[in-house]
């Protein structure tokens, strides 16, 4: 995978053909996120992009009260993949009241405020 351009474009980059691609630095072997030009880990500056499993539990979740008429109220959340990074997220699919600290989740990559965002939905089984 192409591993050159700024760390932050890749990410969108990645978004964008619908991929949640993550930098795995190539000395420590941890992922990270936001995407940074210094491992925060063991401050190594050489990474591998690599597409995440999608699996995720959330960590934090807060409902946005909004009036009905500009789309009524929201989820927002904090979500932990297994590869050990968190990023603000939502969930869809589920009354913003419903999401619960721990639930499990499969990330996605959707459409947010008109741009392509990573989403959550409640993971299957
Ligand atoms: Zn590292």
């Amino acid at each position: 995978m192409e591993t050159t351009g700024h760390p932050d474009k890749m990410f969108r980059n990645g978004l964008a053909e619908g991929r949640i691609i993550l930098p795995k630095c190539r000395s420590c072997g941890k992922f990270h996120f936001f995407p940074r030009l210094v491992c925060p880990h063991c401050h190594a500056m050489e990474f591998a992009w690599h597409p995440v499993s999608g699996r995720g539990e959330i960590h934090t979740t807060t409902v946005v009260r909004q009036k009905p008429e500009h789309g009524g109220d929201y989820n927002i959340c904090m979500v932990e993949l297994e590869e050990g990074v968190r990023m603000m997220s939502r969930v869809e699919g589920l009354a913003p009241q419903e999401v619960k600290i721990g639930m499990v989740v499969t990330a996605y990559v959707g459409e947010a405020a008109g741009g392509a965002a990573v989403l959550c939905k409640p993971a299957e089984g």
